[in-house]
Protein backbone atom coordinates (compact mmCIF):
# COMPACT_ATOMS: atom_id res chain seq x y z
CA UNK A 1 0.00 0.00 0.00
CA UNK A 2 2.36 2.04 0.03
CA UNK A 3 3.28 2.67 3.57
CA UNK A 4 5.22 0.44 6.12
CA UNK A 5 3.24 -1.67 8.46
CA UNK A 6 4.37 -2.33 12.14
CA UNK A 7 3.23 -5.56 13.74
CA UNK A 8 3.36 -5.71 17.08
CA UNK A 9 1.64 -9.62 18.70
CA UNK A 10 1.76 -10.40 22.76
CA UNK A 11 2.57 -14.36 22.17
CA UNK A 12 3.60 -17.54 24.16
CA UNK A 13 7.15 -17.72 22.47
CA UNK A 14 8.65 -16.00 19.62
CA UNK A 15 7.79 -19.16 17.08
CA UNK A 16 4.59 -18.51 17.29
CA UNK A 17 4.91 -14.41 17.63
CA UNK A 18 6.58 -14.47 13.85
CA UNK A 19 3.87 -16.88 12.69
CA UNK A 20 0.94 -14.51 13.63
CA UNK A 21 3.14 -11.73 12.04
CA UNK A 22 3.57 -13.53 8.97
CA UNK A 23 -0.79 -14.05 9.09
CA UNK A 24 -0.72 -11.00 9.66
CA UNK A 25 1.59 -9.61 6.40
CA UNK A 26 -0.34 -12.28 4.12
CA UNK A 27 -3.95 -10.66 5.17
CA UNK A 28 -2.44 -6.72 4.11
CA UNK A 29 -0.89 -8.55 1.03
CA UNK A 30 -4.67 -9.89 0.43
CA UNK A 31 -6.14 -7.03 0.91
CA UNK A 32 -3.81 -5.00 -0.94
CA UNK A 33 -4.28 -6.89 -4.20
CA UNK A 34 -8.00 -6.19 -3.98
CA UNK A 35 -7.97 -2.72 -3.54
CA UNK A 36 -5.02 -1.72 -5.21
CA UNK A 37 -6.05 0.93 -8.23
CA UNK A 38 -2.21 0.85 -9.49
CA UNK A 39 -1.98 -2.78 -9.84
CA UNK A 40 -3.72 -3.47 -13.29
CA UNK A 41 -5.09 -7.04 -11.88
CA UNK A 42 -7.06 -5.88 -9.08
CA UNK A 43 -10.86 -5.78 -9.45
CA UNK A 44 -10.60 -2.03 -8.20
CA UNK A 45 -8.48 -1.24 -11.43
CA UNK A 46 -11.25 -3.26 -13.29
CA UNK A 47 -13.83 -0.99 -11.68
CA UNK A 48 -11.86 2.20 -13.33
CA UNK A 49 -10.99 0.52 -16.62
CA UNK A 50 -14.63 0.34 -17.50
CA UNK A 51 -15.90 3.78 -16.42
CA UNK A 52 -18.77 4.81 -18.75
CA UNK A 53 -18.84 1.27 -20.28
CA UNK A 54 -19.90 -1.07 -18.58
CA UNK A 55 -20.72 -2.78 -14.58
CA UNK A 56 -17.79 -5.01 -13.45
CA UNK A 57 -19.05 -7.87 -10.89
CA UNK A 58 -16.65 -7.96 -7.74
CA UNK A 59 -16.48 -9.84 -4.89
CA UNK A 60 -18.19 -9.35 -1.79
CA UNK A 61 -16.02 -8.01 0.15
CA UNK A 62 -14.89 -5.18 -2.37
CA UNK A 63 -18.79 -4.40 -3.08
CA UNK A 64 -19.57 -3.85 1.10
CA UNK A 65 -15.83 -1.98 1.33
CA UNK A 66 -17.20 0.86 -1.62
CA UNK A 67 -20.77 0.25 -0.29
CA UNK A 68 -19.58 1.86 3.43
CA UNK A 69 -17.40 4.45 1.12
CA UNK A 70 -20.84 5.61 -0.12
CA UNK A 71 -22.31 5.67 3.26
CA UNK A 72 -19.39 8.31 4.96
CA UNK A 73 -19.67 9.78 1.92
CA UNK A 74 -23.26 10.89 2.52
CA UNK A 75 -22.52 11.28 6.29
CA UNK A 76 -20.41 13.71 5.64
CA UNK A 77 -21.70 15.71 2.52
CA UNK A 78 -19.24 14.38 0.18
CA UNK A 79 -16.32 15.84 1.80
CA UNK A 80 -15.05 12.14 1.63
CA UNK A 81 -15.25 10.55 -1.34
CA UNK A 82 -13.34 7.86 -2.89
CA UNK A 83 -13.88 9.07 -6.75
CA UNK A 84 -11.52 11.70 -5.67
CA UNK A 85 -8.60 9.81 -7.33
CA UNK A 86 -10.28 11.17 -10.87
CA UNK A 87 -9.21 14.59 -9.89
CA UNK A 88 -7.00 16.55 -12.35
CA UNK A 89 -3.54 17.37 -11.05
CA UNK A 90 -3.65 20.73 -10.61
CA UNK A 91 -1.85 20.90 -7.31
CA UNK A 92 1.75 20.36 -6.55
CA UNK A 93 2.86 20.78 -3.42
CA UNK A 94 6.34 19.35 -4.00
CA UNK A 95 7.14 23.10 -4.15
CA UNK A 96 7.28 23.25 -7.70
CA UNK A 97 4.41 25.46 -8.12
CA UNK A 98 5.11 29.10 -8.45
CA UNK A 99 1.53 30.21 -9.00
CA UNK A 100 -2.04 29.52 -7.76
CA UNK A 101 -4.07 27.61 -10.66
CA UNK A 102 -7.07 29.38 -12.26
CA UNK A 103 -10.54 28.83 -10.77
CA UNK A 104 -11.42 27.67 -14.01
CA UNK A 105 -8.89 24.80 -13.53
CA UNK A 106 -9.85 24.17 -10.26
CA UNK A 107 -13.43 23.68 -11.18
CA UNK A 108 -12.58 21.56 -14.53
CA UNK A 109 -10.45 19.23 -12.22
CA UNK A 110 -13.33 17.85 -9.79
CA UNK A 111 -15.56 17.60 -13.08
CA UNK A 112 -15.67 13.69 -12.90
CA UNK A 113 -15.63 13.58 -9.33
CA UNK A 114 -18.77 12.04 -7.55
CA UNK A 115 -20.07 9.41 -5.50
CA UNK A 116 -23.70 9.69 -6.43
CA UNK A 117 -22.27 8.68 -10.29
CA UNK A 118 -21.06 5.17 -8.55
CA UNK A 119 -23.74 2.70 -9.31
CA UNK A 120 -23.99 -0.40 -6.51
CA UNK A 121 -26.07 -3.32 -7.55
CA UNK A 122 -26.91 -5.61 -4.96
CA UNK A 123 -28.31 -8.47 -7.15
CA UNK A 124 -25.08 -9.16 -9.05
CA UNK A 125 -22.20 -7.11 -7.00
CA UNK A 126 -21.51 -5.16 -9.45
CA UNK A 127 -20.23 -1.53 -9.50
CA UNK A 128 -20.13 0.55 -12.44
CA UNK A 129 -18.73 4.47 -12.54
CA UNK A 130 -21.14 6.16 -14.69
CA UNK A 131 -18.99 8.51 -16.27
CA UNK A 132 -15.69 8.16 -18.75
CA UNK A 133 -12.78 8.84 -17.37
CA UNK A 134 -14.19 8.59 -13.52
CA UNK A 135 -12.39 6.41 -11.01
CA UNK A 136 -11.61 5.05 -7.54
CA UNK A 137 -9.48 4.76 -4.75
CA UNK A 138 -8.88 3.65 -1.05
CA UNK A 139 -6.13 5.97 -0.37
CA UNK A 140 -8.06 7.64 2.47
CA UNK A 141 -9.63 4.32 4.24
CA UNK A 142 -7.62 1.41 2.76
CA UNK A 143 -4.80 1.14 5.15
CA UNK A 144 -7.36 1.14 8.25
CA UNK A 145 -9.37 -0.98 6.63
CA UNK A 146 -6.64 -3.46 6.24
CA UNK A 147 -5.51 -2.54 10.09
CA UNK A 148 -8.61 -3.54 11.31
CA UNK A 149 -9.06 -7.15 9.39
CA UNK A 150 -5.34 -7.93 10.26
CA UNK A 151 -6.58 -7.65 13.89
CA UNK A 152 -9.67 -9.42 13.12
CA UNK A 153 -7.49 -11.75 11.75
CA UNK A 154 -5.01 -12.40 14.69
CA UNK A 155 -8.02 -12.54 17.60
CA UNK A 156 -8.82 -15.06 15.32
CA UNK A 157 -5.99 -17.17 15.77
CA UNK A 158 -6.61 -16.70 19.62
CA UNK A 159 -3.83 -13.55 19.84
CA UNK A 160 -4.49 -12.28 23.16
CA UNK A 161 -3.06 -8.44 22.38
CA UNK A 162 -1.35 -6.47 19.83
CA UNK A 163 -1.34 -3.36 17.78
CA UNK A 164 -1.86 -3.09 14.10
CA UNK A 165 0.37 0.36 12.98
CA UNK A 166 -0.70 1.34 9.23
CA UNK A 167 1.70 4.16 9.38
CA UNK A 168 -0.17 6.10 11.69
CA UNK A 169 -3.35 4.06 11.25
CA UNK A 170 -3.37 2.04 14.35
CA UNK A 171 -5.36 -0.98 15.70
CA UNK A 172 -5.14 -2.32 19.04
CA UNK A 173 -6.75 -5.20 20.74
CA UNK A 174 -5.95 -6.67 24.38
CA UNK A 175 -3.21 -4.92 27.13
CA UNK A 176 0.60 -4.72 27.67
CA UNK A 177 2.35 -7.78 28.91
CA UNK A 178 2.67 -5.93 32.08
CA UNK A 179 -1.60 -5.39 32.06
CA UNK A 180 -1.16 -1.41 31.16
CA UNK A 181 -3.08 -0.46 28.28
CA UNK A 182 -1.21 0.03 25.07
CA UNK A 183 -0.63 4.18 25.08
CA UNK A 184 -0.49 6.33 22.23
CA UNK A 185 1.47 9.57 21.87
CA UNK A 186 -0.30 12.12 19.83
CA UNK A 187 3.08 14.40 18.85
CA UNK A 188 3.27 17.95 17.26
CA UNK A 189 3.53 17.46 13.69
CA UNK A 190 6.07 20.54 13.41
CA UNK A 191 8.25 18.27 16.20
CA UNK A 192 7.28 14.77 15.91
CA UNK A 193 9.99 14.33 19.48
CA UNK A 194 7.52 16.63 20.82
CA UNK A 195 4.87 14.78 22.35
CA UNK A 196 1.63 16.76 23.22
CA UNK A 197 -0.33 13.82 25.34
CA UNK A 198 -0.80 9.88 25.66
CA UNK A 199 -3.78 8.37 25.26
CA UNK A 200 -4.91 4.57 26.62
CA UNK A 201 -5.80 2.75 23.43
CA UNK A 202 -8.14 -0.52 24.67
CA UNK A 203 -9.28 -2.21 22.25
CA UNK A 204 -10.09 0.43 19.86
CA UNK A 205 -8.56 2.71 16.96
CA UNK A 206 -6.52 5.74 16.53
CA UNK A 207 -5.97 7.22 12.96
CA UNK A 208 -3.49 9.86 12.47
CA UNK A 209 -3.94 11.58 9.15
CA UNK A 210 -1.54 14.85 7.61
CA UNK A 211 1.59 15.39 6.04
CA UNK A 212 2.76 18.51 7.19
CA UNK A 213 6.24 18.10 4.34
CA UNK A 214 3.71 18.53 2.08
CA UNK A 215 1.92 21.63 1.65
CA UNK A 216 2.28 25.00 -0.53
CA UNK A 217 1.41 28.67 0.45
CA UNK A 218 -0.02 31.64 -1.80
CA UNK A 219 -0.92 35.18 -0.19
CA UNK A 220 -0.25 33.48 3.60
CA UNK A 221 -2.71 30.91 2.97
CA UNK A 222 -1.58 27.24 3.42
CA UNK A 223 -2.67 24.33 1.42
CA UNK A 224 -2.08 20.96 2.48
CA UNK A 225 -2.29 17.49 0.43
CA UNK A 226 -5.72 16.66 1.34
CA UNK A 227 -8.30 17.87 -1.33
CA UNK A 228 -11.96 18.77 -1.33
CA UNK A 229 -13.55 16.48 -3.93
CA UNK A 230 -16.53 19.28 -3.97
CA UNK A 231 -14.67 22.21 -4.92
CA UNK A 232 -10.88 21.32 -5.93
CA UNK A 233 -9.50 23.50 -3.54
CA UNK A 234 -7.35 21.46 -0.76
CA UNK A 235 -7.96 21.74 2.65
CA UNK A 236 -6.31 24.53 4.92
CA UNK A 237 -5.96 25.47 8.39
CA UNK A 238 -4.98 22.26 9.89
CA UNK A 239 -2.07 20.11 10.14
CA UNK A 240 -3.17 16.97 11.64
CA UNK A 241 -6.13 15.49 12.62
CA UNK A 242 -6.22 12.17 15.34
CA UNK A 243 -9.34 10.30 15.42
CA UNK A 244 -10.75 7.86 18.17
CA UNK A 245 -13.11 5.47 17.95
CA UNK A 246 -13.63 1.43 17.20
CA UNK A 247 -12.44 0.86 13.78
CA UNK A 248 -9.16 1.64 12.04
CA UNK A 249 -11.09 2.32 8.95
CA UNK A 250 -13.73 4.55 9.78
CA UNK A 251 -11.44 6.55 12.01
CA UNK A 252 -8.96 6.44 8.79
CA UNK A 253 -11.89 7.84 6.65
CA UNK A 254 -13.47 10.61 9.11
CA UNK A 255 -9.25 11.95 9.77
CA UNK A 256 -9.40 12.81 5.91
CA UNK A 257 -13.00 14.19 6.02
CA UNK A 258 -12.27 16.68 9.13
CA UNK A 259 -9.36 17.62 6.95
CA UNK A 260 -12.00 19.06 4.42
CA UNK A 261 -14.35 20.29 6.46
CA UNK A 262 -12.18 22.13 9.00
CA UNK A 263 -11.98 23.06 12.35
CA UNK A 264 -15.44 24.12 13.94
CA UNK A 265 -17.62 22.13 11.58
CA UNK A 266 -15.51 19.07 11.63
CA UNK A 267 -15.54 19.38 15.72
CA UNK A 268 -19.18 19.95 15.10
CA UNK A 269 -19.74 16.84 13.16
CA UNK A 270 -17.38 14.37 15.53
CA UNK A 271 -19.16 15.60 18.32
CA UNK A 272 -22.60 14.31 16.76
CA UNK A 273 -21.09 10.77 16.75
CA UNK A 274 -21.40 8.58 19.60
CA UNK A 275 -17.96 7.05 20.35
CA UNK A 276 -16.07 9.09 18.08
CA UNK A 277 -13.40 11.68 19.21
CA UNK A 278 -11.17 13.53 17.70
CA UNK A 279 -8.29 15.76 18.60
CA UNK A 280 -6.97 18.11 15.86
CA UNK A 281 -3.66 20.52 15.36
CA UNK A 282 -3.91 23.44 13.41
CA UNK A 283 -1.92 25.08 11.31
CA UNK A 284 -0.49 27.22 14.79
CA UNK A 285 0.38 24.54 16.32
CA UNK A 286 -3.03 24.72 18.65
CA UNK A 287 -5.06 21.78 19.47
CA UNK A 288 -8.36 21.58 19.35
CA UNK A 289 -10.52 18.75 20.60
CA UNK A 290 -13.82 16.98 20.76
CA UNK A 291 -15.69 17.28 23.84
CA UNK A 292 -15.05 13.62 25.41
CA UNK A 293 -11.46 13.82 24.82
CA UNK A 294 -9.40 14.27 28.10
CA UNK A 295 -5.81 15.81 28.07
CA UNK A 296 -4.03 16.81 30.92
CA UNK A 297 -0.96 14.92 31.38
CA UNK A 298 2.38 14.82 28.99
CA UNK A 299 3.57 12.11 31.14
CA UNK A 300 3.87 8.50 29.53
CA UNK A 301 3.26 5.86 32.79
P1 LIG B 1 -2.37 10.29 5.11
O1 LIG B 1 -1.70 10.61 3.81
O2 LIG B 1 -1.92 11.16 6.22
O3 LIG B 1 -2.49 8.83 5.44
P2 LIG B 1 -5.23 10.24 4.63
O4 LIG B 1 -5.61 9.03 5.36
O5 LIG B 1 -6.08 11.42 4.88
O6 LIG B 1 -3.81 10.79 4.90
O7 LIG B 1 -5.26 9.87 3.11
C1 LIG B 1 -4.89 10.78 2.13
C2 LIG B 1 -5.14 10.11 0.81
O8 LIG B 1 -6.55 9.94 0.63
C3 LIG B 1 -4.73 10.97 -0.35
O9 LIG B 1 -3.40 10.74 -0.67
C4 LIG B 1 -5.67 10.49 -1.43
O10 LIG B 1 -5.22 9.25 -1.95
C5 LIG B 1 -6.95 10.21 -0.69
N1 LIG B 1 -7.88 11.36 -0.60
C6 LIG B 1 -7.57 12.66 -0.65
N2 LIG B 1 -8.66 13.43 -0.48
C7 LIG B 1 -9.70 12.59 -0.31
C8 LIG B 1 -11.09 12.76 -0.07
N3 LIG B 1 -11.62 13.98 0.04
N4 LIG B 1 -11.87 11.66 0.05
C9 LIG B 1 -11.34 10.43 -0.06
N5 LIG B 1 -10.04 10.20 -0.28
C10 LIG B 1 -9.21 11.25 -0.39
MG1 LIG C 1 -7.66 8.84 6.08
Amino acid sequence: MGSRFDITVVAENEQSGNEYIAAAVGEITRIEQLISSWDDASQTSAINRNAGIKPVVVKDELFQLIKRAIKISKLTAGAFDISYASMDKVWFFDGSMQEMPSADQIKASVAKVGYTNILLKEEDHSVFLTKKGMKIGFGAIGKGYAADRAKALLIDKGVKSGIINASGDLSAWGKQPNGKAWMVAIVNPLNKSHVFSWMPIVNSAVVTSGNYEKYVKFNDVLYTHIIDPRTGYPATGILSVSVFTSSAELADALATSIFVMGIETGLDFINQLKGVDCIIVDENNRIHKSTNIKLNSTKHE
